[in-house]
């Protein structure tokens, strides 16, 4: 139910209505646990085929679940019930809050939370996934800096259990404890992060898969050798190269920019390897291609692709 606490009239404190900027990976995996957490939810994305695309992308998960008897036929139709589409911003005229997790560039961004802020009501919340791009600077180009924040789920979202939650330079306590209880209502676990280029998770582990591609690009090994190293060696679940094809190799690329440009230190660097790989559209797992290759895009891994 919306409160229009005393003092702070124009915030929501709870979140029944949320619209989600972006179909991708990221996006979908956050409409289906909005969703599943009881939340009306709005899919968006450029064109309304994007949008179906991932619409049909959370219908499989739910039925593998269904499968593995996690979750009952009722439960998938609830959720699925749940969720409607959208290729026009001008749907989030209802809504009280929206995530945005568009592509991993900052002009898009700008542009997305510009129409958002004419178009959420007032006491909208404007939340974004993004990876490592200024939550302060996104903030700016609003007129509703003390309702900007960072939510940023962490792939795939039906399963890991992070939220880091980004506090821009104005982001009122209101605003990180309504996201807080929201993240909690989608059983993660949230942590408290501030403003700082890749925050915590991509500044420490961005510059371990920039390495890894180091070592690829040098020929010190393989991928299939750098990953077993850091699989076996390291007892990482999966080695960096498999992760980085699985995070999109276009989005490694745009959050090792940020790091470099934002600390304007030679050793956050993006490997020219990186660089040839997203310029031959070798995006990773999405495109089928990678540092691996998929037997479809966003299918499975099928053999080195090197
Ligand atoms: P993706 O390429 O799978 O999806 C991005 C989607 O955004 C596409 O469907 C595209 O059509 C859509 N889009 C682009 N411009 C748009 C606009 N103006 N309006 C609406 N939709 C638009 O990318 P992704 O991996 O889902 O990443 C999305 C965001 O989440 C990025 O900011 C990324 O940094 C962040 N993120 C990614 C991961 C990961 O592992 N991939 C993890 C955490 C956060």
């Amino acid at each position: 139910m919306r409160n229009h606490r005393k003092g702070v009239n124009h915030l929501t404190d709870k979140v029944e209505k949320l619209i989600v900027i972006g179909a991708g990976q990221m996006g979908n995996g956050i409409a289906q646990v909005a969703a599943q957490a009881g939340l009306q939810v709005i899919l968006n994305d450029i064109k309304e085929e994007y949008a179906q695309r991932g619409l049909h992308n959370i219908l499989r998960n739910l039925q593998r679940n269904v499968e593995k008897g996690r979750i009952t036929e009722q439960e998938r139709d609830r959720v699925m019930g749940q969720i409607r589409l959208s290729s026009s911003l001008t749907d989030a005229g209802d809504a009280d809050m929206a995530i945005e997790a568009a592509t991993e560039n900052m002009n898009i961004k700008r542009q997305v939370f510009q129409q958002l802020d004419q178009i959420l009501p007032a006491h909208a919340i404007l939340a974004t996934n993004t990876s490592s791009l200024p939550i302060t600077e996104l903030a700016s180009v609003t007129k509703r800096a003390s309702q900007v924040i960072g939510m940023h789920f962490m792939n795939p979202v039906p399963i890991m259990k992070l939220v880091e939650i980004i506090r821009g330079l104005a982001t009122s306590n209101e605003v990180y404890q309504t996201v807080h209880d929201l993240a909690v209502s989608m059983d993660k676990v949230a942590v408290e992060v501030n403003d700082f280029p890749g925050f915590v998770s991509n500044r420490v582990l961005l510059p371990m898969i920039n390495e890894a591609i180091y070592c690829v690009y040098e020929g010190v090994a393989s991928p299939e050798s750098v990953d077993q190293v850091m699989h076996l060696g390291m007892n990482h679940p999966m080695g960096p190269l498999a992760l980085a094809d699985f995070i999109g190799l276009d989005t490694c690329l745009a959050i090792m920019e940020v790091l470099y440009e934002g600390f304007g230190d030679s050793k956050y660097r993006p490997c020219p390897l990186l660089r040839k790989y997203v310029k031959a559209g070798w995006l990773g797992r999405k495109t089928g291609r990678g540092f691996y290759l998929y037997d479809q895009p966003g299918g499975n891994k099928v053999n080195e692709a090197r």
